[in-house]
Protein backbone atom coordinates (compact mmCIF):
# COMPACT_ATOMS: atom_id res chain seq x y z
CA UNK A 1 0.00 0.00 0.00
CA UNK A 2 1.59 3.43 -0.97
CA UNK A 3 0.20 6.53 1.26
CA UNK A 4 0.74 8.64 -1.86
CA UNK A 5 -2.01 7.24 -3.67
CA UNK A 6 -4.33 8.74 -0.88
CA UNK A 7 -3.03 12.41 -0.87
CA UNK A 8 -5.68 14.72 -3.05
CA UNK A 9 -3.94 17.52 -5.13
CA UNK A 10 -6.32 20.00 -5.03
CA UNK A 11 -4.84 23.03 -7.33
CA UNK A 12 -5.68 26.75 -6.30
CA UNK A 13 -6.74 26.48 -2.57
CA UNK A 14 -6.62 28.08 -0.70
CA UNK A 15 -5.86 30.88 -3.24
CA UNK A 16 -4.69 31.38 -6.99
CA UNK A 17 -1.24 29.09 -7.64
CA UNK A 18 -1.24 26.95 -4.25
CA UNK A 19 -1.11 22.94 -4.97
CA UNK A 20 -3.01 22.41 -1.52
CA UNK A 21 -2.05 18.44 -0.45
CA UNK A 22 -4.90 17.02 0.99
CA UNK A 23 -4.93 14.28 2.98
CA UNK A 24 -8.65 13.62 4.05
CA UNK A 25 -8.43 10.94 1.48
CA UNK A 26 -5.90 9.47 3.71
CA UNK A 27 -7.81 9.59 6.89
CA UNK A 28 -10.77 7.74 5.07
CA UNK A 29 -9.35 4.99 4.27
CA UNK A 30 -9.05 2.76 7.33
CA UNK A 31 -5.98 0.94 5.53
CA UNK A 32 -3.82 3.70 5.08
CA UNK A 33 -4.74 5.59 8.19
CA UNK A 34 -3.41 2.13 10.45
CA UNK A 35 -0.23 2.32 8.00
CA UNK A 36 0.14 6.05 8.49
CA UNK A 37 0.12 5.42 12.73
CA UNK A 38 2.28 2.16 12.23
CA UNK A 39 4.87 3.78 9.97
CA UNK A 40 5.18 6.74 12.38
CA UNK A 41 5.74 4.73 15.15
CA UNK A 42 8.09 3.05 13.39
CA UNK A 43 10.07 5.75 13.10
CA UNK A 44 10.40 6.70 16.89
CA UNK A 45 11.30 2.47 17.71
CA UNK A 46 13.92 2.54 20.93
CA UNK A 47 13.47 6.40 21.53
CA UNK A 48 11.83 7.87 24.93
CA UNK A 49 9.07 10.19 24.05
CA UNK A 50 7.44 12.47 26.82
CA UNK A 51 5.18 14.58 24.10
CA UNK A 52 4.06 14.82 21.02
CA UNK A 53 3.67 18.44 19.81
CA UNK A 54 1.39 19.25 16.86
CA UNK A 55 0.51 22.73 15.19
CA UNK A 56 -3.24 23.75 13.97
CA UNK A 57 -4.96 22.27 12.38
CA UNK A 58 -4.16 19.68 10.14
CA UNK A 59 -1.32 18.38 12.61
CA UNK A 60 -4.25 17.24 15.70
CA UNK A 61 -5.31 14.50 12.78
CA UNK A 62 -2.31 12.15 13.46
CA UNK A 63 -0.45 13.55 16.08
CA UNK A 64 -2.86 12.33 19.33
CA UNK A 65 -2.99 9.21 17.51
CA UNK A 66 1.39 9.02 17.56
CA UNK A 67 0.72 10.20 20.98
CA UNK A 68 -1.57 7.36 22.41
CA UNK A 69 0.43 4.54 20.68
CA UNK A 70 3.86 5.29 22.07
CA UNK A 71 2.49 6.39 24.93
CA UNK A 72 2.91 10.01 25.41
CA UNK A 73 1.13 13.45 26.35
CA UNK A 74 -0.27 15.37 23.31
CA UNK A 75 0.34 19.29 23.21
CA UNK A 76 -1.76 21.05 20.77
CA UNK A 77 -0.13 24.68 19.85
CA UNK A 78 -2.69 27.05 18.00
CA UNK A 79 -3.43 29.72 16.29
CA UNK A 80 -3.90 33.29 19.14
CA UNK A 81 -6.58 33.17 21.87
CA UNK A 82 -7.31 30.07 20.89
CA UNK A 83 -6.05 28.00 24.33
CA UNK A 84 -8.02 28.81 27.32
CA UNK A 85 -5.26 28.97 30.01
CA UNK A 86 -2.08 31.24 29.86
CA UNK A 87 0.66 30.50 26.80
CA UNK A 88 3.66 30.88 25.78
CA UNK A 89 3.77 32.35 22.62
CA UNK A 90 6.24 32.31 19.30
CA UNK A 91 6.31 34.92 16.24
CA UNK A 92 7.40 33.80 12.54
CA UNK A 93 7.42 35.27 9.41
CA UNK A 94 4.99 34.80 6.42
CA UNK A 95 5.44 35.77 2.63
CA UNK A 96 3.52 38.93 3.95
CA UNK A 97 4.14 40.04 7.80
CA UNK A 98 3.97 37.67 10.81
CA UNK A 99 1.85 35.28 12.39
CA UNK A 100 1.60 33.60 16.07
CA UNK A 101 1.59 30.83 17.59
CA UNK A 102 0.29 29.50 21.15
CA UNK A 103 1.01 26.91 23.77
CA UNK A 104 -0.09 26.07 27.38
CA UNK A 105 2.89 27.73 29.57
CA UNK A 106 2.58 23.86 31.54
CA UNK A 107 2.32 21.74 28.45
CA UNK A 108 5.94 21.11 28.26
CA UNK A 109 8.01 20.32 31.98
CA UNK A 110 12.14 20.74 31.69
CA UNK A 111 13.48 18.30 29.82
CA UNK A 112 10.71 16.65 28.24
CA UNK A 113 11.55 15.14 24.97
CA UNK A 114 9.64 15.98 22.52
CA UNK A 115 8.57 14.76 18.73
CA UNK A 116 6.90 17.71 16.94
CA UNK A 117 4.10 16.71 14.52
CA UNK A 118 2.42 18.67 11.43
CA UNK A 119 1.09 17.21 8.37
CA UNK A 120 2.97 19.55 5.68
CA UNK A 121 6.59 20.42 5.75
CA UNK A 122 6.21 23.22 3.62
CA UNK A 123 8.65 26.48 4.11
CA UNK A 124 8.96 25.60 7.00
CA UNK A 125 8.43 28.57 8.96
CA UNK A 126 5.81 27.00 11.18
CA UNK A 127 7.75 24.06 12.30
CA UNK A 128 10.93 26.48 12.69
CA UNK A 129 8.77 28.28 15.73
CA UNK A 130 7.40 25.21 17.00
CA UNK A 131 11.15 24.14 17.83
CA UNK A 132 11.26 27.30 19.17
CA UNK A 133 8.45 27.58 21.74
CA UNK A 134 9.42 23.78 22.83
CA UNK A 135 12.99 24.79 23.53
CA UNK A 136 11.58 28.28 25.09
CA UNK A 137 9.73 26.15 27.76
CA UNK A 138 12.31 23.84 28.16
CA UNK A 139 11.69 20.58 26.04
CA UNK A 140 13.93 18.63 24.00
CA UNK A 141 13.32 18.18 20.45
CA UNK A 142 14.36 14.43 20.13
CA UNK A 143 12.68 14.45 16.11
CA UNK A 144 10.29 16.48 13.60
CA UNK A 145 7.96 13.80 11.45
CA UNK A 146 5.69 15.12 8.79
CA UNK A 147 3.17 13.30 6.98
CA UNK A 148 4.55 14.95 3.42
CA UNK A 149 7.65 16.88 2.41
CA UNK A 150 6.79 19.37 0.01
CA UNK A 151 11.30 18.97 -0.60
CA UNK A 152 11.44 21.88 -3.25
CA UNK A 153 10.09 24.42 -1.17
CA UNK A 154 13.58 23.17 1.49
CA UNK A 155 11.72 23.27 4.77
CA UNK A 156 14.58 21.25 6.15
CA UNK A 157 17.10 24.14 5.47
CA UNK A 158 15.31 26.59 8.25
CA UNK A 159 15.51 23.08 10.31
CA UNK A 160 19.14 22.24 10.00
CA UNK A 161 20.80 20.08 12.88
CA UNK A 162 17.63 18.15 13.47
CA UNK A 163 16.38 15.22 12.90
CA UNK A 164 13.83 15.41 10.16
CA UNK A 165 11.44 12.56 8.62
CA UNK A 166 8.11 11.73 6.28
CA UNK A 167 6.32 9.23 5.18
CA UNK A 168 5.49 10.83 1.37
CA UNK A 169 7.75 12.96 -0.43
CA UNK A 170 6.86 15.64 -3.65
P1 LIG B 1 5.37 26.13 6.27
O1 LIG B 1 5.42 26.96 7.50
O2 LIG B 1 5.57 26.90 5.02
O3 LIG B 1 6.29 24.93 6.35
O4 LIG B 1 3.89 25.60 6.14
C1 LIG B 1 3.48 24.54 6.87
C2 LIG B 1 2.04 24.62 7.27
O5 LIG B 1 1.21 25.06 6.20
C3 LIG B 1 1.54 23.26 7.68
O6 LIG B 1 0.83 23.41 8.89
C4 LIG B 1 0.66 22.80 6.55
O7 LIG B 1 -0.53 22.27 7.04
C5 LIG B 1 0.39 24.03 5.71
N1 LIG B 1 0.71 23.86 4.28
C6 LIG B 1 1.66 24.54 3.60
N2 LIG B 1 1.68 24.22 2.30
C7 LIG B 1 0.71 23.29 2.14
C8 LIG B 1 0.23 22.55 1.01
N3 LIG B 1 0.73 22.70 -0.22
N4 LIG B 1 -0.78 21.68 1.21
C9 LIG B 1 -1.30 21.52 2.45
N5 LIG B 1 -0.90 22.19 3.53
C10 LIG B 1 0.09 23.06 3.40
Amino acid sequence: MNLKDYIRDVQDFPKPGIGFKDITPLLLNPQALKQGVEQFVKLVEGKKIDKVVSMESRGFFFGPLIANAIGAGFVPVRKPNKLPYETISQEYALEYGTDVLEMHVDAIQKGDKVLIHDDVLATGGTAEAVVKMVEKAGGEVVQLDFLIDLTFLNGKDKLEGYQINSLIEY
